[in-house]
């Protein structure tokens, strides 16, 4: 940045300019400069009304410092942050209102070590601090720096001051120090609404939304932000549906307007619980009010559409983005790997960095490496996951790994997988591990799995998916004893299968089904459903697989058990509820299993219907009797 000359230089004392030059310009009283400076429109204004000052040795004049600290905040205020402070540094005797000023022109531009040397400066110089100059250095803090000058708020008494405690708890609230944080709030007199804001992301990012909503529902007012904030906190802490329930609230209301910040948190909560309808109404109506439809707002848009199984769409709101960045690209590149339309995956990797010259980061490499994997793409991953580190220096992390894991298991490498994983040089976690189980049962390879079973008992990796996993491949083989080992490995250790979960959206409404579920209205027609399904589908020549059932678990006829698998209910509600012939879109929270994969591709073809099903690893597309996976998840 060229620094002005005007404040480069020193004070021009001795460049006092000729008599009949003062002579033809008179400047404004200072009160009058005064307004000038506030009032300035942009950086040259300000420099000329700084340069006549000057001129006129007004600048440190002491009976005018508050044109000293106007010049200051008007360079801060366009900008010019280096001006601003170097202004401050030519000041012989800086007042408490200049270095507060400046401790705040320094904090809100990011310069934490200036805050704070100012700071120092001023207590040196034996000036007291007041609540402005606490409220500002504050903005510089950690937790930690936080908590020394929590202690300095404590000695000049100001512990009470609504601006200083307000400051205080967004610290602790930010450091996720809910116990501070709480005790600071809870002794304040009157809680100001960006206090109490604090506070409700304080609660939501420990994950404890009640206490948020509780708080969310004591406030007398509440801005965008305290909204945003709350439907934000459900979103991201496993509280989806009731993120949408709060932005019909907020739409209901009518006032605070939502803006992009919030219609980003309810499409995140749309994508979470598969509502593609929901999804789709919020997309007419960020169209129909004053929302931008800026990168972020179209980057949810097309996250959204993807996992909702929507591709198509997800395809033409990408197409729109208007400068899309690398977090649009991303979303858009992940879209397509999860559908299985891999070499789109392949082909959007080469056009973004040969169009844009946009870098890759660690997220467009899971993208990448997914769609190599879906696609059983072998040279080409690992030329991709070597190119990672050697060409684009991104240190490869454990979801890396599991891309790479999943792609050798799929082209029968496992022992090659296996070795990987032993080699790394960080944790295996239980995703990677059951990916190479998973590919051990599909490849039939019972030596290796059993040796990763004892492995991993060894080395005490628990998880209920993987016991589930090795349960089934040692029935799998007819080794009961092996079966039995598993389930009191589970029982000793307290581990308990996760229930799988279904979702299916009905006209606006998600239902949700649980294995062997009997909770829902239409239970009765829903079983009638399946019965017929099961007589259809066995006069095209189906035989249950048993040896997927959790045999030790389910103890219940083999058979029956997997018929009501969570994502069977779901389909047949999704055949009784909506016209024949029509999609339906099915959402699991676990891998489909084989047994269930198989009748759903039969059900795809004796209803005639396309069935997409998300589960936990990836999308399916159930057409005719096949599936877009290849059989292989
Ligand atoms: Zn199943
Ligand atoms: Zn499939």
């Amino acid at each position: 940045m060229a620094s002005s000359p005007l404040i480069a230089t020193s004070l021009p004392q001795n460049q006092l300019t000729t008599a009949t030059a003062t002579a033809r310009f008179r400047l404004p009283p200072p009160e009058k400069l005064a307004v000038l400076i506030d009032n300035s429109r942009s950086v040259d204004e300000v420099l000329q009304i700084h340069a006549a000052i000057t001129r006129h040795n007004l600048l440190l004049h002491p009976r005018y410092p508050v044109l000293n600290l106007k010049l200051h905040r008007a360079y801060a205020s366009h900008g010019k942050i280096r001006h601003s402070l170097a202004l401050f540094h030519q000041t012989i005797d800086p007042d408490l209102f200049l270095f507060t000023a400046a401790i705040n022109t320094a904090s809100i531009n990011g310069l934490k070590d200036q805050a704070f040397l100012l700071y120092v400066q001023l207590l040196s110089s034996e000036i007291v601090p007041n609540e402005f100059t606490f409220s500002s250095i504050l903005k510089s803090c950690s937790t930690k720096s936080g908590k020394l000058i929590h202690t300095h708020v404590l000695k000049f008494g100001l512990g009470l001051d609504p601006y200083v405690a307000t400051g205080l708890v967004d610290i602790y609230a930010k450091g996720g120090d809910v116990v501070s944080a709480q005790k600071v709030f809870d002794r304040m007199p009157e809680r100001s609404l960006v206090s109490s804001t604090a506070m409700i992301t304080c609660y939501s990012k420990q994950g404890n939304v009640e206490a948020a909503r509780a708080l969310f529902d004591r406030m007398c007012e509440r801005d965008i932000v305290s909204w945003n904030v709350m439907i934000d906190g459900y979103s991201q802490h496993g509280f989806p549906s009731n993120a949408l329930i709060l932005f019909q609230k907020l739409l209901a209301e009518g006032k605070p307007k939502p803006d992009e910040i919030t219609v980003v948190a309810a499409l995140s909560a749309c994508s979470q619980i598969g509502a593609l309808e929901t999804g789709r109404w919020i997309h007419v109506f960020v169209n129909s009010s004053r929302i931008r439809l800026n990168v972020k707002v179209c980057t949810a848009l097309i996250d959204m559409y993807s996992k909702c199984g929507s591709l198509e769409e997800a395809v033409l709101v990408f197409n729109d983005t208007p400068r899309k960045d690398i977090v649009a690209w991303n979303a858009m590149i992940t879209g397509y790997a999860m559908h299985g339309y891999s070499q789109d995956a392949l082909r959007l990797f080469d056009e973004m960095q040969g169009i844009t010259g946009l870098q890759p980061t660690d997220i467009t490499f899971i993208g990448t490496l997914q769609a190599c994997a879906h696609a059983g793409l072998v040279n080409e991953g690992i030329q991709i996951f070597e190119s990672m580190g050697q060409e684009y220096g991104i240190k490869s992390k454990i979801e890396h790994y599991g891309c790479l894991v999943s792609l050798l298991g799929r082209a029968g490498q496992l022992k090659r997988a296996y070795e990987i994983i032993k080699n790394m040089n960080m944790e295996a976690d239980s995703v990677l591990w059951s990916s190479v189980l998973g590919s051990c049962k599909l490849h039939g390879e019972f030596m290796l799995s059993k040796e990763i079973a004892e492995y991993l008992i060894g080395q005490n990796i628990s998880n209920s998916g993987i016991y589930v996993l090795l349960s089934n491949i040692y029935a799998s083989v007819g080794d009961y004893e092996g079966v039995a080992k598993v389930r009191n490995l589970m029982k000793e250790k307290g581990i308990v299968k996760e229930p799988g979960i279904s979702t299916i959206e009905i006209e606006n409404k998600v239902h949700e089904f649980r294995a062997g579920d009997r909770e829902h209205l239409k239970s009765k027609e829903i079983y009638t459903m399946l019965r017929k399904i099961s007589e259809r589908i066995k006069s095209h020549g189906y035989v249950p697989n048993t040896n997927t059932v959790f045999q030790d678990l389910e103890e219940t006829e083999k058979e029956q058990s997997l018929q009501v698998h969570s994502e069977r209910l779901a389909i047949a509600y999704g055949l009784i509820s909506t016209k024949s012939g029509s999609p339906l879109k099915i959402f699991k929270n676990l891998r489909v299993c084989s047994d269930c994969h198989t009748v759903t591709k039969l059900i795809s073809k004796i209803t005639g219907r396309k069935i997409v099903m998300r589960d936990r690893n990836r999308y399916h597309h159930f057409t005719d009797g096949s599936c877009s996976c290849g059989d292989f998840w």
